[in-house]
């Protein structure tokens, strides 16, 4: 009957590009006997399919039950019309127009099947370092523009050979419209430099020649998806202590990649989440508990190290030809972006690394690895980039406008929004001199022409002087635009509200290291009546001085002795404290004048500066590294059988720490002193929720990175019924706080 057949048209949105969607589609159309064709386009796929109306609804269910696995829908649109006498089922060519809603996919590890084929001695990809499918490889970090085909990549340089073409345009095959698709013939290869510019080796003979290198102790700079890695032997402290020297990195510690979970398993302790997370198909960076199996320049007194496993092909050749795990960290000097470009690798990481292994699959975008730690039992991301980035966050609400929101400046990342979607972008770095200014106005000009996006809106930091919210002023003037100034902690809270779902008002609690505050003075320790019209300051640390402004950011014994003077007055002289004791007399002399009558002393309220002084006055750290440093440190002390915690008042809508720290100071239990200190603050926590009265409580800043900490307020506050909300999706520190930008200059009224 005639009557029955009709035509059903289809939209779908989200991840559906370079993942086989069109196949699986054409396949279901034939294996259903159903007629219409399927398209690309810069909108999302299109479908048309012809036949009677209840295997075009079948057709519809199976659509969405049996997409390919790194599919992701976010939209669908299906509408019922008159039928147009399709005689045939085919896959049409991709159209350039349209508005861009397409979610490039991030970069995937290698999958299963590729990954049998490569150690496959009978297979043509044998020992392939570029092998991939459309399940797996290369995306974020290969285009060039929308839509996702191969001219519009990197890897358009390459002319695929007829067994590679026959693959591509195959509907059957496993490689059909995989756009990177290449292999030994007909793909890129590996290139091997000595330090000096010098080809020595070319393709699998590269690979053995490196392996050999790296047995002999040398170190290597690697090009794998993002960017290059600094390679090498992560037993051998002799080597792991040079990089360091020659990387001007003294104790933030390195990532060590293992050629399987078996060798991972020999070195480190992972939990079972830590496990799945090691294996997903992101291939995060996950800080797992040490053995202390490696060499101790790994990560220089952390019982936790940064563990991962190989993701891209170049990385099982590599591992599996070592019976070592490799030191793999970002190819840059200390506080620069990451390499990416070959030339630059040879101008540049000769000076870092002595062999280069470069290929000639050009990098479009770089993209750090990105960065997980297991916090109150959940996953969170330390450092969001590659095989996250730049899958959008989804708002259950939709936006008033576009809006580019620039982040902050420390572990930067920015933010596209529009509608309900916000595109963070890849992990920028630390936005502090004029490389990583560079850097960060390339990537977002890059990302705003791959989505061919206009801002209505710029959002910023308030602190004027991050360099990020001076770029967005000077960015905004240029392009007539307005711009909005949202205070950090608040934009934290947004964020970790954004990424929850919430609407209605929450407490936030946002503590991180500094923030700007309203007053001009230095935030941190906040408690906030938070909704996405605006905040309110609840309460918060009582400020203390900082002696020495920024410097007492890198050294914790001048925060120590600024809260030793509050107590004690000039009688700290005579005090025997560590904090105390790492100065000269001279020095306190001068500090204490400082401190009384407050010559560059700023007002801080920041939590984070308070683990800063512990570690001080436990003699652990006085002068730190890295950001984040002694926080690190106390946490690896923390003891859960110690339940017991230090007094601390509250009065004025401010948290006295004097309390606190008086008897942190008399206690005579050393080892008790971390754990003590930690469960102090999350009874902080608690004892302000239950004032303030709110159900719900968002955590967020980066001193919310401490796992006993996070666990512990969530123990405290869920027995009292309280939901807790954490930061899954994007970083607690301020790598996720364009997120929260974005959400608060889309939603408002201007
Ligand atoms: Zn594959
Ligand atoms: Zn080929
Ligand atoms: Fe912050």
């Amino acid at each position: 009957m005639l009557t029955d057949r009709m035509r059903l048209r289809i939209l779908v949105r989200g991840a559906v590009q370079g993942v086989g969607f069109r196949p699986f589609v054409y396949r279901l159309a034939k294996e259903m006997g159903l007629m219409g064709y399927v398209l690309n386009d810069t909108g999302g796929v299109e479908i048309e399919v012809e036949g009677e109306k209840e295997l075009l609804e079948e057709f519809f269910y199976r659509l969405t039950s049996e997409k390919p696995p790194l599919a992701r829908i976010h939209a669908i649109e299906s509408q019922f019309l008159e039928p147009v006498g399709y005689e045939d089922f085919t896959i049409k060519e991709s159209q350039g127009a349209g508005n861009k809603q397409v979610f490039i996919l991030p970069d995937m590890s290698v999958c299963e099947d590729c990954l049998k084929e490569l150690f496959d001695p009978s297979n043509r990809r044998y020992m392939y370092p570029f092998i991939n499918c459309t399940n797996c490889g290369p995306r974020f970090t290969i285009i060039e523009r929308l839509p996702y085909d191969r001219p519009n990549t990197t890897m358009k340089v390459f002319q695929m050979c007829p067994e590679c073409d026959k693959e591509y345009h195959d509907p059957k095959d496993r490689r059909f419209h995989a756009q990177p698709n290449a292999c030994p013939e007909c793909g890129p290869w590996l290139s091997l430099y000595s330090g000096k510019g010098e080809l020595l080796e070319e393709r699998n003979g590269a690979l053995e020649l490196v392996a050999e290198l790296l047995k002999e102790g040398h170190i290597l700079a690697v090009k794998g998806v993002g960017g290059f890695h600094l390679m090498c032997n992560a037993l051998e402290e002799r080597v792991v202590s040079l990089l360091r020297e020659r990387k001007r990195r003294k104790e933030k510690p390195f990532a060590v990649m293992f050629r399987n979970l078996e060798q991972l398993l020999e070195y480190a302790e992972p939990t079972s989440l830590e496990k799945a997370l090691l294996l997903s198909p992101e291939r995060p960076i996950v800080l797992v508990r040490s053995k202390e199996k490696l060499a101790p320049s790994v990560a220089p007194s952390l019982k936790r190290v940064g563990a991962f496993l190989p993701y891209s092909p170049i990385h099982y050749l590599l591992l599996n030809a070592l019976d070592f795990p490799l030191v793999a960290t970002s190819g840059n000097f200390s506080e620069e972006p990451i390499v990416k470009d070959n030339e630059e690798a040879l101008t540049k990481l000769n000076c870092l690394a002595d062999f280069i292994l470069a290929h000639n699959r050009d990098i479009k975008r770089r993209c750090d690895d990105s960065v997980v730690k297991v916090v109150g039992g959940f996953p969170l991301p330390v450092r969001r980039s590659r095989g996250y980035a730049p899958m959008p966050i989804t708002l259950p609400f939709k936006l008033r406008r576009k809006v580019l929101a620039v982040g902050g400046m420390l572990k930067n990342t920015f933010a596209l929004a529009f509608e309900d979607k916000v595109f963070i972008s890849q992990h920028v770095g630390d936005v502090e001199n004029l490389e990583t200014l560079r850097a960060f106005e390339q990537m977002v000009y890059d990302l705003m022409e791959l989505y061919e996006f206009e801002p209505e809106l710029v959002v910023c930091d308030m602190h004027p002087r991050y360099e990020t919210s001076r770029w967005a002023r000077h960015f905004a003037e240029e392009k007539g635009l307005k711009l909005m100034e949202v205070q950090h902690h608040f934009a934290h809270i947004l964020s970790c509200m954004a990424e929850n779902a919430l609407e209605a008002q929450v407490l936030g609690i946002a503590w991180d290291g500094t923030g700007y505050g309203e007053d001009g003075t230095l935030w941190g320790g906040e408690f906030l009546e938070v909704s996405y019209e605006g905040y309110k300051r609840l309460f918060h640390i009582k400020p203390f001085k900082l002696l020495g402004g920024e410097k007492a950011v890198k050294e914790p014994r001048r925060v120590a002795l600024s809260l030793i003077f509050e107590l004690y007055g000039d009688k700290a002289f005579e005090l025997e404290l560590p904090p105390v004791r790492a100065f000269s007399e001279r020095e306190l002399h001068n500090l204490y004048v400082a401190w009384k009558e407050g010559i560059n002393s700023p007002y801080s309220s920041s939590a984070g500066r308070l683990f800063d002084a512990v570690a001080s006055l436990l003699d652990i750290r006085h002068v730190i590294s890295y950001e984040g440093q002694s926080a690190m440190l106390l946490e690896d002390l923390y003891k859960p059988s110690v339940k017991d915690y230090y007094p601390f008042e509250v009065s004025n809508l401010q948290i006295d720490w004097r309390p606190t720290f008086e008897a942190l100071i008399k206690d005579r239990d050393k080892e008790g002193i971390p754990s003590r200190f930690i469960n102090t603050l999350a009874h902080v926590c608690a004892h302000v929720a239950k004032e303030a009265g709110m159900e719900r409580v968002c955590l967020s800043g980066g001193v919310f990175q401490n796992d006993p900490l996070v666990s512990k307020i969530k123990e405290l506050l869920e027995a009292e019924g309280f939901k807790v909300f954490l930061h899954q999706k994007v970083p607690t520190n301020d790598g996720g706080i364009c997120l929260g930008q974005a959400v608060y200059g889309g939603l408002k009224e201007v």
